[in-house]
């Protein structure tokens, strides 16, 4: 589908930074607990040091994100979620110990929904409303089964420039938020990329989507490995936002508030089946 001006206020663009908050519960799924040690401890990573710096960096520049995290990891770090929340940013669900739903059954995908579902209520009190499948992941069913679970929004899929609506044949329906693999710091880090080669691409690429009035979703990692935890990579990050700032019609937002946008938006959008 081809972007217009659609954005609210007269905005040219919208911007959603999303925070994958992968902790060690992508070690634990692969390894036992009392064996995350030596190169399997950058989960600890995140939440030490990625995660506190992600989180400075998004309020010195006073924006909203939206954290995607394992349940595992809510039940492992109950205050460090509640920090999040408490200054003010989402949380949406990312599988509970980061499983690969591509190789999963429905009632398995179902059990795992639920248990994570489960994390958030005791942590937080409430089930989340969004999801972000592990490492890109599903199946065809998916998100049939989060729309009928009550999910307002996925933001898995990489279809699209611009949000959606999807339909089941029941009548449940969400709103997929797409992510793109060239606006995400894992894929250029799984590779080893210098910072400052991430941070031309990204300029790049939001110059361009600003120019189609696009979706620019910026998907960050608080890890050492592959995400942008670490101080030189966050430079990198820091200045992007700087760039981003001096556009003037730009609508920084989550994906629950693109959610809502794009139930009230009625044919500026297009509706998919499930
Ligand atoms: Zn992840």
């Amino acid at each position: 589908m081809s972007a217009g001006p659609i954005w609210p206020n007269g905005a040219e663009c919208a911007v959603v930074v999303t925070v994958n908050y992968d902790g060690e519960s992508v070690e634990r799924g692969e390894r036992p607990e009392g064996e995350l040690w030596g190169r399997y401890s950058y989960g600890r990573y995140a939440t030490q040091t990625g995660l506190p710096r992600i989180l400075e960096l998004l309020e010195r520049h006073d924006l909203p994100a939206t954290f995607f995290v394992p349940g595992w990891d809510v039940e492992r770090d109950p205050d460090i979620v509640q920090d999040i929340r408490n200054r003010g940013f989402e949380l949406a669900g990312h599988g509970y110990l980061h499983e690969d739903f591509s190789r999963l059954g429905i009632d398995e995908q179902r059990e795992i929904l639920a248990r994570s579902e489960a994390a958030f209520e005791t942590v937080l009190g409430q089930r989340p409303a969004g999801w972000r499948a592990p490492g890109g992941l599903m199946t065809a069913e998916t998100r049939g089964l989060l729309a009928e679970r009550g999910y307002r929004y996925d933001s898995s899929f990489c279809d699209d420039d611009l949000p959606y609506r999807v339909q089941t044949e029941a009548g449940a329906s969400l709103v997929e938020i797409p992510v793109f693999q060239t606006a995400s710091d894992s894929h250029y880090y799984t590779k080893r990329r210098s910072p400052d080669v991430v941070e031309r691409a990204w300029r790049t690429e939001f110059i361009s989507v600003y120019q189609i009035g696009g979706l620019f979703n910026l998907t960050l990692h608080p890890r050492g490995d592959f995400g942008s935890g670490r101080a030189v990579r966050l430079r990198a990050v820091d200045q992007l936002i700087a760039t981003i700032k001096r556009y003037p019609r730009v609508w920084w937002t989550t994906c629950g508030e693109l959610a809502e946008w794009a139930v009230a938006a009625g044919d500026a959008i297009e509706t998919w089946p499930a």
